[in-house]
């Protein structure tokens, strides 16, 4: 068979310890055989960041604007016992939050569906997609406590002098108090970003707030929500076949729940780190839970959801056999192949990724599986297998399709 030829490069971020491990796998057993693969590659493993001050992953969300695709592994965002560990001069940022804030996205994470593997909610028969703001509110907070009664207020300080105070409150004695913010700009992205992605997915798209109470704060959301709605998108949407609604949170919560799947809920950012958990949770494993990061330029950068998977790593150091689960990091793969094929116009590339995807779904329908969903499964007849041996086998799958 001929190699399938891209055209464009893919955006290639390399990570840490298992999952690097498993990203060469991919690339070895399930990629490089079938595709003259065009990336081009950024080392993002912690000891290169350490060389190159974190250069290194500046420049890789640099190159995604340049060609707007990009794939990335699991990296390890260090703390004080990695700063030990890996002798780093310093604690550098998290990797994602520093390709984020070059490319001002949002990260829409949805989970991969298999027979076997049943949805704690018995009516989700499709994705929950989950896109969660990541700018701002509590996560940018300033709080005081205090042991004294005293007044509390807001206020507000204009560049040209004018001032805007209100009340927080009047304590009687001791308290707590905190504020918050955003910015109009982060939840147009925020917005545009979902506007996108709904359209590109052909998803029906939700949003929730609590505009009922906090009728400045919240209300603002739902007003650019709706604002730019009406202004660039009511059309396409329409043309698409999808809708856009708006909700009260409570509402969205009780809707999902009796939802079966297939759209994306888009969220404040309190709501959309308490939620991504719950509906990742329900829909039983992080290690089947895709991730991308989309720009309101409409850059895509696709991961998985999981991290490096530390504790794998150590025994595989040790020699011991693992059985990490490489499913969501492949679909990293397919996500990224897909994009670039439609960009590209190489529609045997997003057939290609389609393909892998199906071979992926089907090895594990048919019992193979390692070992964080054979004991989710319920599947009568389950063979575990060991990362490897699992690669394998949806090679075989996939020779069966192409
Ligand atoms: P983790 O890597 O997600 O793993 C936590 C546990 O979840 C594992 O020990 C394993 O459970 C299970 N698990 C996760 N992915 C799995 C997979 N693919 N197959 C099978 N089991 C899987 O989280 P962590 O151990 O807290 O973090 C490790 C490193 O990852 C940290 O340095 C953190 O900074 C980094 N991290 C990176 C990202 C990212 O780059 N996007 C995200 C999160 C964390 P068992 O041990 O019970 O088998
Ligand atoms: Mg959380």
């Amino acid at each position: 068979m001929e190699k399938i030829r891209m055209i464009t490069p893919l955006v290639e971020m390399d990570g840490d310890e298992m999952t690097r491990v498993i990203w060469q796998q991919i690339k070895d057993v399930l990629l490089t055989p079938f595709i003259d693969l065009k990336t081009e590659y950024y080392d993002l493993g912690l000891e290169y960041r350490e060389q190159t001050k974190d250069q290194v992953t500046i420049d890789s969300a640099m190159a995604t604007k340049k060609y707007g695709v990009a794939v990335k592994c699991a990296t390890i965002t260090p703390n004080a016992a990695r700063v030990k560990e890996y002798n780093l001069t310093e604690m550098w940022k998290s990797p994602n939050g520093t390709i984020r804030a070059i490319l001002d996205g949002t990260v829409f994470r949805a989970p991969i569906i298999v027979k076997g593997v049943e949805p704690y909610v018995k009516t989700w028969k499709k994705p929950i997609t989950i896109a969660r703001h990541a700018y701002g509110d509590i996560y940018k907070n300033v709080e005081i406590k205090t042991d004294k009664p005293g007044k509390c207020e807001l206020v507000f300080t204009a560049e040209d002098g004018s001032v805007q105070k209100q009340t927080v409150h009047e304590f009687a004695g001791a308290g707590v108090m905190q504020g918050v913010h955003n910015t109009d700009k982060s939840i147009e992205s925020f917005a545009r970003s979902c506007f996108n992605y709904a359209l590109d997915t052909k998803q029906d798209l939700w949003f929730g707030a609590k505009d009922t109470i906090s009728k400045i704060y919240d209300h603002r959301f739902k007003d650019i929500f709706n604002d730019l709605f009406e202004a660039e998108y009511k059309t396409r949407f329409e043309e698409a076949g999808i809708t856009f609604m708006y909700t009260l949170i409570d509402d969205a919560v009780a809707r999902v729940i009796r939802s079966e799947g297939g759209y994306i809920w888009a969220c404040k950012n309190y709501d959309g780190d308490v939620m991504s958990d719950m509906v990742a949770t329900a829909f039983g494993s992080l290690s089947m839970m895709t991730s991308v990061l989309v720009s309101p330029e409409g850059n895509f950068e696709y991961e998985a959801a999981h991290g490096t998977v530390q504790r794998h790593y150590y025994a595989y150091l040790e020699g011991k056999e693992t059985f990490t689960n490489p499913i969501a990091s492949i679909f990293a793969w397919t996500g990224a192949l897909r994009k670039r094929g439609e960009l590209d116009a190489i529609p045997e590339l997003s057939v290609f990724a389609d393909k892998l995807e199906e071979a992926v779904i089907e090895t594990v329908e048919s019992g193979i599986m390692t070992k964080d969903l054979a004991l989710l499964s319920t599947l009568p007849d389950i063979k575990i297998t060991n990362t490897t041996n699992f690669m394998n086998a949806i090679r075989a799958n996939l020779e069966a399709k192409l």
